[in-house]
């Protein structure tokens, strides 16, 4: 069976980075997108019987997953909710949730009191420059407003997201930092309780640890993922898993797989393995978003990974097995270089696990 393997020990190592780095700041386990494909039930259980008390989701659905396969502590909303039973559904699973607007904060507070709640837990979500979700840190008089007419709710936190935290220009990260902590303490000045202040994540937490303040959102640096130069120490977590179907040996000239796109140049023994596109294979993005500018160093950038595409290959015992021609959807063709390989032996792939299908088993060892 194909399978995502998922390695504890790696995990582990990565954990005790990560702790090191947040130096006694609370760390904040953020668990969107499946865990980043790690498998959220598991994921988390993973995370809860290490001691992580504290979890962010993006997805209402999620949160309450959580809580009913027994991960206790704080989970935190981090987007918005609007909707009376969607509120509902979030203080019957003791859900902290994200206030973003005055709209936000009435809803809610409203939904509390209709549910005789007395203290909801939400933090504050504040905009100081990605452009999604949140007050702005200009919005001082409203967000004092929102907080005091609060009469069921209870701030227990404060956030905001960098967005260019593994840009080489730290200006960005900075003026970000500078703008929400200075808001925390005219807040606090004002006699507006904030609670746990957090705005760093994996990036700015290896780049900026100073800027840790009361919590850290860790997610990518779980995995090993980050975007910058891992000086660090931490490992891959992931590996795809697949089994040898069936092994040929071919003549040269021989094509293989869809769209008349590869021939052999030579005789070659060839294994094919049950790992496709459906499973996340040859998924990876490989171009970058789009920008309304361009610079000269972006254009060097897209350039650079249109031709460094990297070419995939499997990997056995210490063999490495080059992937021929296009990946199908379930099945995938490797040359076995002469390396002792037989059917039914399990081959691995490098992988992202965000791009692994949810179908796909997490098998954690
Ligand atoms: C995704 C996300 C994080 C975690 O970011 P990583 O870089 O993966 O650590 C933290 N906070 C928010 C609001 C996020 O959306």
């Amino acid at each position: 069976m194909t399978t995502l393997t998922i390695k504890t020990t790696a995990l582990d190592n990565n954990m005790r980075i990560i702790k090191r780095l947040a130096n006694g700041s609370q760390i904040i386990a953020v668990l969107k997108g499946n865990a980043y494909g790690l498998g959220l039930i598991k994921f988390a259980s993973f995370l809860h019987a290490r001691g992580i008390r504290n979890f962010g989701v993006t997805d209402l659905a999620d949160a309450v997953t959580l809580r009913q396969n027994g991960i206790t502590g704080t989970i935190l909303l981090m987007t918005p909710l609007y909707h009376t039973e969607d509120i509902e559904t979030a203080i019957e699973h003791d859900i902290t949730l994200s206030i973003t607007s005055p709209a936000c904060g009435q809803i809610v507070d409203e939904t509390a009191a209709y549910m005789n709640h007395t203290h909801v837990r939400a933090h504050l979500c504040i905009d100081t420059g990605f452009g999604r979700y949140g007050f702005l840190c200009s919005e001082l008089q409203q967000i004092e407003e929102t907080v005091r007419q609060l009469g069921h709710v209870k701030i227990t936190g404060i956030f905001s997201h960098f967005h260019a935290a593994a840009c080489r220009n730290e200006s960005y990260v900075r003026k970000q930092f500078q703008s929400f902590t200075s808001l925390c303490d005219m807040l606090q000045q004002d006699g507006i309780p904030v609670g746990m202040r957090h705005i760093s994540s994996s990036t700015s937490l290896v780049k900026f640890p100073f800027m840790n303040l009361d919590a850290v959102r860790i997610g990518s640096a779980f995995l090993g993922r980050l975007a910058v130069p891992n000086d660090y120490g931490f490992l891959d977590v992931c590996s795809l898993s697949a089994c040898v179907d069936d092994i040929y040996h071919l003549p040269a000239g021989h094509n293989i797989g869809y769209g008349h796109s590869f021939r052999l140049s030579q005789p070659s023994t060839t294994a094919v393995i049950s790992a496709g596109y459906y499973h996340g294979l040859g998924m990876e993005r490989h171009t970058d978003s789009r920008t309304n500018f361009l610079s000269p160093i972006r254009i060097y950038h897209k350039i650079k990974n249109t031709c460094r595409k990297t070419a995939p290959a499997a990997c056995f015992n210490n063999c490495k097995l080059p992937v021929l021609g296009q990946i199908s959807m379930n099945s995938v063709i490797v040359d076995t270089k002469d390396c002792p390989l037989s059917i039914g032996d399990t081959v691995t792939f490098p992988i992202n696990p965000i791009f692994v299908n949810s179908a796909v088993p997490r098998v954690y060892m």
